[in-house]
């Protein structure tokens, strides 16, 4: 194979063109075969859906090259399934979960030359979205939708890679509502935690710690990530709430924490717990696993770590799941997939 000639062990967490991506057009109910085309731009009628009413869902998954040279995705019928759940959310045409692994395959095949070595700690980032298309300026669903895949490589997406990063918590601005459509991956939810996120970077923070919005007193996620907390006991603990995304990088984390004996209480998270922990993270596809140095509460700060080297509950999760995605530790309950 030959490679694109990237400096690969310093790539950064952003867009990047690469040779190919694919669409797909869901019209009078059915889905058409889809095209591979080198085009980065869409074509649409200014008054789509996408464009006014949010009508707009997407995912995240990673493609790795592992030690023995395989070219594999991590738990990707987890994204198509949970893309499928977004979309049936705001009312779009959803792809089948078949169709959407396709799409991945037949994207990653034509930038094959994109896919990071193994060894340089990147990735190939994968980014599915669908977008009503149709135009409407009522507000009702669209009547036809795009489905695309496009793939990058990446670094790790907060800069420091994995090292301590600095959390504030949000008491203030919400991200997303109980019953709201916080617990899926759509792109109004970011939308709402832009100004947050912006004031916290501005005052120094690498991100925000959201509350639940209806007290203002449980734990929801960060920005882009979910949280976990490492109690006194030495129990994995992350929140349950309506308005959270559910990480699929969370849900696997949470099944190695309970094997390597950290018990993982998944249940509402007082904010006030964060002052007993002895370690925390962030986790996502994009972070992996980032740990938490310190979390800035009002007037008060909890601090995990001092320095650059991350907490030893951090570092044995991110070994574990990072061996298990780079076939350094074996695969024993099928999350990895070749593609
Ligand atoms: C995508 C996302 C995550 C991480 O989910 P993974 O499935 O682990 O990638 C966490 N929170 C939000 C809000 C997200 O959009």
């Amino acid at each position: 194979m030959n490679r694109a000639d990237l400096d690969w062990g310093n790539l950064a967490f952003g867009y990047r063109k690469t040779d190919y991506n694919i669409r797909y057009t869901w019209k009078d109910g059915n889905w058409n075969e889809g095209t591979l085309t080198k085009d980065e731009n869409i074509n649409m009628p200014m008054a789509a859906t996408c464009l006014h009413y949010g009508q707009e869902a997407f995912e995240g998954l990673k493609v790795f090259e592992q030690k023995n040279g395989d070219i594999v995705a991590f738990r990707i019928e987890e994204n198509a399934r949970r893309m499928v759940r977004s979309c049936n959310k705001i009312f779009m045409a959803a792809p089948p979960e078949e169709m959407f692994i396709d799409a991945v395959r037949k994207t990653v095949e034509a930038n094959r030359k994109f896919v990071p070595p193994y060894g340089t700690g990147a990735s190939l980032y994968v980014r599915p979205l669908v977008i009503g298309t149709g135009p409407q300026i009522g507000v009702k669903p669209a009547d036809e939708y795009v489905f695309i895949v496009f793939v990058m490589p990446v670094g790790p997406y907060f800069k420091e890679g994995f090292k301590p990063i600095n959390l504030i918590v949000e008491s203030e601005y919400d991200r997303a509502a109980p019953n709201g459509i916080g617990d899926v991956k759509v792109g109004g939810n970011y939308a709402a935690g832009l100004r947050a996120s912006i004031r916290a970077k501005k005052a120094g923070f690498t991100e925000v710690l959201y509350l639940d919005a209806k007290e203002k007193r449980y734990i929801d996620e960060s920005g882009p990530a979910n949280f976990f907390g490492i109690d006194q006991n030495g129990h994995y603990v992350t929140p349950h709430s309506e308005s959270i995304l559910p990480s699929i990088t969370n849900m696997s984390i949470v099944a190695l924490a309970e094997e390597m004996g950290m018990k993982p209480e998944r249940r509402p998270v007082d904010v006030e717990e964060i002052f007993s922990f002895k370690d925390a993270g962030c986790c996502g596809t994009a972070a992996v696993i980032t740990p938490v140095g310190s979390i800035t509460y009002g007037d008060r700060k909890a601090v995990y770590v001092e320095g650059d080297t991350p907490g030893e509950y951090c570092t044995a999760l991110y070994k574990k799941l990072t061996g298990i995605q780079l076939g350094e530790e074996p695969d024993t309950r099928g999350w990895i997939r070749k593609i």
